[in-house]
């Protein structure tokens, strides 16, 4: 009998984090960002430069570069299995923040860092979309 694939772990979606998801779902890429300085964040409740409680969800624009990344090459979760090698990636976003996320689209080999990256959304379930990131055009 053939077993069905174990499913990857998902995000767990906190308050703080759930208009993300929301956003992502749609396909939409989103940062908070603070109303008083400018300033970027994933998430943040007060902002770490001017200490102002006035955050607000914003486009933003899905572009970045790859600030450093690992190539796994151990299978840890069965739900990788037949995905090996691939990278686990710190995306440093135009904006500012840094999110942990993958490169798709390439080999893990060719991952470099400096990489000039931008957004794609997976479908992982109907509930979740989540963002990974591919080479810029
Ligand atoms: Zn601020």
């Amino acid at each position: 009998m053939v077993q069905a694939k174990p499913k990857k772990p998902l995000p767990l979606i906190e308050p703080e984090t759930q208009a993300f998801w929301e956003a992502a779902k749609r396909h939409e890429f989103t940062l908070q960002k603070c109303q008083n300085c400018g300033a970027y964040y994933f998430p943040a409740t007060d902002c770490n430069k001017c200490s102002s409680p006035k955050m607000e969800w914003v486009q933003a624009s899905g572009k970045g570069k790859v600030f450093t990344f690992i190539t796994m090459h151990q299978l840890y979760h069965p739900s990788f299995e037949g995905e090996i090698p691939y990278n686990v990636s710190i995306i440093e976003l135009a904006e500012g923040p840094f999110m942990m996320s993958n490169v798709v689209d390439i080999p893990a080999d060719d991952v470099k860092i400096g990489m000039p990256v931008e957004v794609v959304f997976e479908d992982v379930n109907d509930e979740v979309a989540m963002p990974r990131f591919k080479p810029a055009k």
